[in-house]
This record gives C-alpha cells, structure tokens and sequence, in this order.
C-alpha cells in the first residue's frame, strides 16, 4: 500500500477539518489535502501560522480555506458545536477530520509525573479529539462517504519508560478510534489511526534532541497514508490502526 498514488483530483469537492494545521505533519496534510482539491478547514493555536499555510494554499492555486483559531487546551464542547454550526452553514457538510494537533509534555520518570501536566496533555490529545468528533458527527454525516482520522504513536502500542502522559494518552486515542469504528461500522463514517512513526518536525526534536535530524523521514513522505484514508480509496476501511512508515 505504500505505493499508494492518490489521483490529483482525489479529494475534489470534499471538505476536511485539519487540527494542528499551521506546523508539522498537520501543515503537510493541509497543503497536501488542498493540492489534492479538498477545502480545507484550519485549526490550530497560533494564528501566524495557519494564515502562512493559507497563504500557501492560495499562492498553489488551492481552494480558499477556512481559518478555524482555537486552543484545544482551553476550548469547550460549546466552542466545537459552535465550530460545526459554523461549518454546517458554511459548507453544508464535512468530509474529514484529521485529528494531527497534539502535545509531548515533558518526558519525565513516572515518580515525577505532575497532574496539571498530565491534565494538559489528556486534554489536548485525547478529550479535545472526542470532543471535536461528537460535535462534528452530525456535519460528518451529511458526507456521502466521511472518514475520521486519528493520529496515534508507537507508544501509543507498546508503553515506554519515561513517556508517561503521552504514551497513555495515544493508548487513549487507540481506544477511542476503536469504539468509535466499532460504534459507526456500516455506516457512512469510517475512523482510522495514524502512527506517524519518527518524523523531521518540531516535536521529534524536542523529544530526542540530540539526534541526526536528517536521518528522518520528512512529513511529505508519510503523505500517501494520509491522502488514502482521506480519499474514497479508503471506503471500506475501517477500524484500523496504520503505519505511515513501513519497515
Ligand atoms: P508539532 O509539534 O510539529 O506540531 C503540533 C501541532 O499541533 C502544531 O501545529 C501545534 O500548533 C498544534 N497544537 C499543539 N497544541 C495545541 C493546542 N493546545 N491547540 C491547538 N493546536 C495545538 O508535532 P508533529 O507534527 O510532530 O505531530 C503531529 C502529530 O503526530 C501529533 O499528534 C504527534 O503526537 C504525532 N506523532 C508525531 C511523531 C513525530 O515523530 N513527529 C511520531 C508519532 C506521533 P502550534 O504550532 O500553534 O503550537
């Protein structure tokens, strides 16, 4: 599957909810979305950043894209039905939800693990994620063919000394996507996981900060998993947790 080529076209008329979208794998996936004709909706934390990614789109000859400026580790579930009212209006619809923003915390021997930490990074990548996907399901659902996708980590599978937080916080979105396929299976929404795997981005750095950046592989090169599970090609999957970097 790795060899999976998306048509140019692939995503034409669909609309597709980025979080995380102004840096990293998310910028990736919403310049690569919009080159493949989605219209992409934007969200993130810094607003500089997603009008870059829009300006970006703009300059590519992209569909124009909606700017969606929120703070996940703040926001409410009133924020996202307001989100999705403003998306039913907007568009009438909504074709995907790459749930990509997330947060690594401090890596920390488990005795030192502190609960606003652990509270912040709950928040953010699991809580915020489900939060997002109840409001959204609604708009999800007037999409002839809508598909969830959540991002996930190695740790997310196999826990590892002194990733604490995070680590049980992609077990948390395993889970999630799971109960959520399940939940959902024959019905026109589908839900997957991501797992990156090691990726040149701001976070990589930060966790192992020592290492040979250029020995990674760059967010352009995960993005055939990416488009799959975005574009119709990926119809019937479901339920699956996917290796955008396979050894
Ligand atoms: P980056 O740190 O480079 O980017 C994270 C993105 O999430 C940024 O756009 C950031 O916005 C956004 N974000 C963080 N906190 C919030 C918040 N409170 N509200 C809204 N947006 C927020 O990370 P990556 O691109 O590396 O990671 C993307 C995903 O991939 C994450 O879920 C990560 O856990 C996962 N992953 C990454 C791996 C890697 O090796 N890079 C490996 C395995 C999984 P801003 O810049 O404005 O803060």
């Amino acid at each position: 599957m790795q060899s999976y080529q998306a048509a140019n076209d692939a995503l034409k008329d669909k609309v597709i909810l980025v979080t995380g979208a102004g840096d990293g794998i998310g910028k990736e996936a919403a310049l690569t979305y919009a080159s493949h004709g989605a219209t992409v909706i934007l969200l993130g934390k810094t607003v500089s950043k997603l009008t870059a990614v829009y300006d970006e789109i703009i300059a590519a000859g992209g569909k124009e894209p909606a700017i969606i400026p929120l703070d996940l580790k703040g926001a409410t579930a009133k924020h996202y039905r307001d989100m999705a009212s403003t998306i039913q209006a907007e568009f009438g619809k909504l074709d995907g939800v790459l749930h990509n923003a997330g947060i690594l915390g401090v890596l920390s021997p488990f005795e030192h693990i502190d609960l606003p930490t652990w509270n912040d990074i709950m928040q953010v990548n699991v809580t915020a994620a489900m939060l997002i996907s109840q409001a959204l399901i609604p708009v999800l659902k007037r999409s002839e063919s809508a598909s969830i996708v959540f991002t996930s980590s190695g740790v997310g599978r196999k826990g590892r000394a002194f990733w604490g937080p995070y680590a049980v916080s992609k077990f948390a979105t395993e889970g999630l996507m799971q109960i959520m396929a399940d939940e959902f299976d024959n019905t026109t929404v589908r839900v997957n996981c991501i797992n990156p795997g090691a990726t040149r981005t701001k976070m990589r750095s930060r966790a192992y900060p020592g290492e040979d950046v250029s020995l990674l592989k760059t967010p352009a090169d995960l993005m055939w998993l990416y488009l799959y599970l975005m574009s119709d090609d990926s119809k019937d999957v479901n339920g699956q947790s996917l290796d955008a970097q396979i050894k």
